[in-house]
Protein backbone atom coordinates (compact mmCIF):
# COMPACT_ATOMS: atom_id res chain seq x y z
CA UNK A 1 0.00 0.00 0.00
CA UNK A 2 0.90 3.29 -0.49
CA UNK A 3 -0.18 7.12 0.41
CA UNK A 4 -0.34 9.23 -2.47
CA UNK A 5 -1.77 13.01 -2.82
CA UNK A 6 -3.84 13.54 -6.18
CA UNK A 7 -2.84 16.59 -7.83
CA UNK A 8 -6.26 16.82 -9.69
CA UNK A 9 -8.87 16.75 -6.39
CA UNK A 10 -5.81 17.48 -3.60
CA UNK A 11 -7.04 14.24 -1.84
CA UNK A 12 -5.24 12.03 0.39
CA UNK A 13 -5.97 8.37 -1.03
CA UNK A 14 -4.26 4.68 -0.10
CA UNK A 15 -3.65 2.60 -3.00
CA UNK A 16 -3.02 -0.97 -3.54
CA UNK A 17 0.40 -2.03 -5.18
CA UNK A 18 -1.40 -3.73 -8.27
CA UNK A 19 -1.93 0.23 -9.00
CA UNK A 20 1.84 0.93 -9.68
CA UNK A 21 2.10 0.70 -13.40
CA UNK A 22 5.93 1.06 -13.16
CA UNK A 23 8.88 2.01 -11.33
CA UNK A 24 11.96 3.33 -12.92
CA UNK A 25 15.27 3.41 -10.81
CA UNK A 26 17.15 7.00 -11.30
CA UNK A 27 20.32 8.14 -9.86
CA UNK A 28 18.68 10.38 -7.54
CA UNK A 29 15.28 9.01 -6.93
CA UNK A 30 12.73 6.33 -7.84
CA UNK A 31 9.72 7.20 -10.16
CA UNK A 32 6.79 5.62 -9.25
CA UNK A 33 3.95 5.76 -11.89
CA UNK A 34 0.90 5.33 -9.91
CA UNK A 35 -2.87 5.09 -11.53
CA UNK A 36 -4.71 7.27 -8.87
CA UNK A 37 -7.92 6.09 -7.91
CA UNK A 38 -9.60 9.49 -6.86
CA UNK A 39 -8.95 10.94 -10.83
CA UNK A 40 -8.54 7.38 -12.72
CA UNK A 41 -5.39 9.34 -14.77
CA UNK A 42 -1.77 8.43 -13.67
CA UNK A 43 0.81 10.80 -11.67
CA UNK A 44 4.45 10.21 -11.41
CA UNK A 45 5.85 10.15 -7.34
CA UNK A 46 9.48 10.82 -6.59
CA UNK A 47 11.37 9.00 -3.86
CA UNK A 48 14.35 8.78 -2.70
CA UNK A 49 17.35 10.72 0.03
CA UNK A 50 18.85 11.91 -2.46
CA UNK A 51 16.29 14.03 -4.26
CA UNK A 52 14.97 15.20 -1.11
CA UNK A 53 18.47 16.24 -0.65
CA UNK A 54 18.63 18.13 -3.68
CA UNK A 55 15.29 19.78 -3.38
CA UNK A 56 16.28 20.82 -0.03
CA UNK A 57 19.40 22.24 -1.00
CA UNK A 58 17.75 24.17 -3.63
CA UNK A 59 15.64 25.63 -1.34
CA UNK A 60 18.16 26.57 0.97
CA UNK A 61 19.74 28.78 -2.31
CA UNK A 62 16.54 30.20 -2.20
CA UNK A 63 16.46 31.50 1.07
CA UNK A 64 20.02 32.71 0.98
CA UNK A 65 19.81 34.60 -2.23
CA UNK A 66 16.81 36.42 -0.79
CA UNK A 67 18.41 37.15 2.10
CA UNK A 68 21.39 38.39 0.38
CA UNK A 69 18.90 40.93 -1.67
CA UNK A 70 17.60 42.06 1.54
CA UNK A 71 20.72 43.28 2.89
CA UNK A 72 22.04 44.40 0.26
CA UNK A 73 18.58 47.36 0.11
CA UNK A 74 19.26 47.80 3.44
CA UNK A 75 22.56 48.86 3.01
CA UNK A 76 21.79 51.02 0.27
CA UNK A 77 18.90 53.05 2.09
CA UNK A 78 21.44 53.32 4.97
CA UNK A 79 23.74 54.71 2.36
CA UNK A 80 21.08 57.46 0.84
CA UNK A 81 20.25 58.19 5.08
CA UNK A 82 23.87 58.97 5.38
CA UNK A 83 24.23 61.21 2.10
CA UNK A 84 21.05 62.87 3.21
ZN1 LIG B 1 -5.41 11.80 -9.31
Amino acid sequence: MLLITCPVSQSDELVADRRIRSVVNHPTHVALSVECPACGSVHVYRTGRRWEDARRRVAEADTRSATAAATAASARAAQELTRA
